[in-house]
């Protein structure tokens, strides 16, 4: 793997501490790692049991009332996605499955969950996508219906990450308060929780765990209930403020790699009794692969750090951040492929796999359709006159 330099150290997004969790990530290898498993759930809990005795989830899921950083969090992402894009998913569904336990948990709650799934004992996940409703979150069908002390769920989840090997879900459902988006809640329901069904595993171009769940008559408790009733758009939409910036980081960590290992392969691959890389139209391509990713990088630091030392909660950067970081690593990746030749469409090799890594980012948390809706609304809104 070639070695990740970071140069990001002059910019004025980050402190010291960032540098040095930088080096930390990079001392989590993941070639320094046993990692071969029969089966990808036990890859995959051997990976957060390793993330989180780095005590890198210390990131995703903050002690106590500890306030995110975003730089940290798309730091991490970066260099873990570097690595190995599977460990940063895992890192990444840590936070997201726990935002809301730890935003508008009971103390009970965030006391019995969220040390383990920082400490990467326990795995997390988050139920929002339904067969019918993905990107329209608003229309779900999935109810959740009053049963005294309890609630009773019926319907169906898809595309469920970490389904089937995580220990609890926080699953979106309606509970009728209101039409569209303020009938929602969260509920956080236990892995084996009777009524809880998980599927076959969904096999995804790039290895990520994942199933559809079903609920049928799924009994839970009223107190299992995630901040009050009707307000489960709203903790849904908290994991993605925070973490929607961090798929941009991701997407930069894929990105820089490809462009590593381009570096690497035009090096020492000849054409025309040259190196590639003395080739014009070769320079030219990294050139502008190198700018894209830079690009790329400010919105996602600059994001970040709005968020971190701005206080900014706005959808507006963190959509771009989003947007930018998956776009361009799909476009790095791209030309990374077309400069490898037909060794870049060969399975098993770095780049082949990381073309197969980089598309899914442009579709989950939101597709990039979606990011640029909110950006274009934020954009309408605030060009309007004040009144
Ligand atoms: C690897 C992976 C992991 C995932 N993990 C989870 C998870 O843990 N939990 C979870 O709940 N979900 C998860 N998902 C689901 C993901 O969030 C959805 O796939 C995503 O929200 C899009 O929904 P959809 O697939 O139903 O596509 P649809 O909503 O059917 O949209 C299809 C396409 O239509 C376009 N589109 C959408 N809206 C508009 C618009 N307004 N204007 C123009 N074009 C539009 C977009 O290009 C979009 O890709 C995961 C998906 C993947 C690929």
């Amino acid at each position: 793997m070639p070695s990740l330099e970071w140069g990001l150290w002059p910019w004025p997004f980050f402190d010291a501490s960032h540098e040095d969790l930088a080096r930390r990530v990079q001392a989590w290898n993941a070639d320094n790692h046993d990692l071969s498993h029969p089966d990808m759930h036990s890859e995959c809990r051997a990976m957060v049991r390793s993330l989180g005795a780095a005590g890198l989830i210390d990131h995703a899921v903050p002690r106590g009332d500890a306030p995110f950083d975003v730089r940290s969090v798309c730091l991490i992402r970066e260099g873990l996605t570097y690595q190995h894009a599977l460990a940063d998913a895992m890192f990444a569904m840590q936070g997201i499955g726990t935002m809301a336990i730890r935003r508008f948990g009971t103390p009970e709650q965030r006391e019995q969950y969220l040390e383990p799934c920082r400490k990467g004992e326990r795995i997390a996940a988050f139920a929002l996508t339904e067969p019918e409703t993905g990107s329209d979150v608003a229309s779900m069908t999935t109810a959740a219906v009053r049963d005294g002390d309890h609630y009773i769920i019926n319907g169906a989840k898809t595309l469920i990450s970490n389904a089937g090997m995580a220990d609890h879900y926080l699953v979106t459902v309606r509970t009728g308060e209101a039409p569209g988006a303020k009938g929602l809640s969260m509920f956080l329901v236990d892995a084996g929780t009777p009524g809880l069904e998980v599927g076959a595993p969904i096999d995804f171009i790039a290895p990520h765990p994942a199933a559809a769940l079903t609920f049928k008559d799924c009994r839970v408790r009223a107190s299992q209930l995630i901040g009050p009733a009707g307000q489960g758009f709203k903790a849904a939409m908290a994991a993605f403020d925070i973490f929607r910036p961090s798929v941009g980081g991701a997407g930069v960590g894929l990105a820089r790699r490809a462009l590593h290992e381009t570096l690497a392969h035009t090096d020492k691959r000849r054409l025309f009794g040259k190196s590639m890389h003395s080739l014009e139209g070769v320079q030219m391509a990294l050139a502008e692969m190198a700018t894209d990713l830079e690009g790329a990088a400010l919105l996602v630091y600059r994001a970040a750090w709005a968020h971190d030392v701005r206080g900014e909660r706005g959808a507006y950067e963190a959509c771009m951040a989003k947007l930018a970081g998956s776009e361009a690593a799909g476009r790095i990746v791209d030309r990374a492929v077309q400069l490898l030749g037909g060794q870049g469409v060969t399975r098993g090799n770095i780049i082949e796999q990381l073309y197969r890594e980089a598309r899914p980012m442009r579709i989950y948390e939101g597709a990039s359709e979606i990011q640029k809706l909110v950006i274009a609304r934020n954009l309408i809104k605030n060009s309007l006159p004040q009144a």
